[in-house]
């Protein structure tokens, strides 16, 4: 009877997920900053799970370790080794949690469990089992700090990491899995803007942005965000908040919430602007205007796992031949060049020819689907100032151009303005 009337008046809180990065629990003294964020929280009434990365520079330090110890190296241990920076920071964390008067625990991936696939180095979520911890929120609503970025291979039982920056998909995962009201990433930006803000100081902090529109700004070069957490916020529709863990923890600002398309009343044509410096372009001339031909170029590549992104071909003048451009990111280019000159006689083209000093620039704004002319406006005012335009994409909700390196910054500004980003 007794137990009974207990559980009634303990109604579940809502949930809440934060996550802090590297740059937030850099050394001990900021992780005595992010507590103080959680405890606003608890206190106002959620049942709280954080989710940490590892302190900043961790990772790559791990990584170094490995690559010394082997430049061929088992994928299970390197993630033994790389998953550890989190366990750090999550013990860390529920020990100045519990400080200042919270209950709190770590949880580390084989500990809830969060499952994974067997891609060791770059796993991807299979299930997250949240009831330990909704248990744990029910019997004495203990803070749950999470190790980001790990989970376990169930059919080995062996420890997997998410691949670089996958603390986000982490807490966007157990999000979802809580069913939280929401998840608020803490990085070291306030916000996510129009563009980036060292190149356009007019830049401005967007309120809100469709998962759509981020999940382009995060693949087109913004990197406040790993991509396959908005990706997964998206499908499970996660409002993700991003915000910075250095305002003061008393009178933290909301950030810029991601949700979905329809929270968003006034929707502007173009809502930000992206570059990416890491961009390699390759063009092969005079290549047999046949058909078979771009398989031939695509499929070794594919097979290399070598991502293409632009691809340019001309209507050939004379019918027998014609160019192939395409991008590739900067880190593949000479694996991709290598590809393409070992199957010279199977594609069979005259010249290769490969240009690595070039950017990519976006914009991005679902409001391009109902608005036409917005990329013909951009061309007209990058040939203004002078910009060549090297290639083109166009999708529904952005188009990229591809251009000499040298012009970013102009470019990027150029296009800001264009489309009346600029603070006033
Ligand atoms: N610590 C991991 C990394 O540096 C995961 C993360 O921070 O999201 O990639
Ligand atoms: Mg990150």
């Amino acid at each position: 009877m007794l137990a009974k009337a207990t559980m009634q008046s303990s109604s579940p809180r809502p949930r809440l997920v934060m996550k802090f990065g590297g740059t937030s629990v850099a050394n001990v003294e900021r992780i005595k900053n992010v507590a103080q964020h959680v405890k606003r929280e608890v206190e106002a009434g959620y049942d709280v799970a954080v989710v940490v990365s590892a302190m900043s520079g961790k990772t790559n330090e791990l990584v170094a370790w490995v690559k010394e110890a082997s430049p061929l190296y088992d994928q299970r241990e390197y993630d033994t080794v790389v998953a550890s920076g989190e366990q750090v920071t999550s013990g860390l964390l529920a020990i100045c949690l519990q400080a200042i008067g919270l209950k709190a625990r770590s949880w580390q991936g084989w500990q809830m469990p969060l499952r994974t696939d067997t891609q060791h180095g770059s796993a991807r979520i299979g299930e997250i089992d949240g009831s330990g911890i909704l248990k744990s929120f029910a019997e004495d609503g203990a803070v749950a700090v999470i190790a980001g970025f790990q989970g376990i291979e169930p059919k080995t039982g062996r420890i997997a990491t998410l691949g670089r920056g996958g603390s986000d998909t982490s807490a966007v995962a157990v999000a979802a899995a809580l069913k939280a009201e929401r998840c608020d990433i803490y990085t070291d930006v306030d916000g996510v803007y129009t563009t980036d803000p060292r190149i356009v100081p007019k830049a401005k902090r967007l309120d809100k942005v469709a998962f759509e529109e981020m999940l382009e700004m995060a693949s087109l070069g913004a990197k406040v965000l790993q991509v396959r957490s908005v990706e997964l916020a998206m499908v499970h529709n996660v409002r993700t908040y991003v915000r910075s863990s250095f305002d003061n923890p008393a009178q933290s600002s909301p950030g810029t919430l991601i949700c979905a398309e329809e929270e968003i009343m006034e929707q502007p044509v173009v809502t930000g602007i992206a570059y990416s410096k890491d961009e390699a372009q390759i063009t092969l001339r005079q290549v047999a205007d046949k058909p078979g031909v771009a398989a031939a170029v695509f499929e070794p590549l594919a097979d290399a796992s070598i991502v293409v992104d632009m691809i340019v071909q001309n209507v050939s003048a004379d019918g027998k031949t014609t160019d192939i451009t395409f991008t590739v990111p900067s880190a593949d280019y000479a694996r991709a060049m290598d590809v393409i000159e070992k199957r010279k006689d199977e594609i069979g083209y005259e010249l290769l020819q490969g240009v690595q000093d070039v950017a990519k620039i976006s914009a991005i704004g679902v409001g391009m689907r109902s608005h036409a002319g917005v990329a013909a406006k951009a061309f007209k005012a990058l040939a203004d100032r002078g910009i060549n335009i090297r290639a083109i994409t166009t999708s529904e909700i952005k188009f990229s151009v591809l251009i000499d390196v040298a012009y970013t910054e102009l470019a990027v500004r150029t296009l800001h303005s264009l489309y009346g980003l600029d603070a006033a």
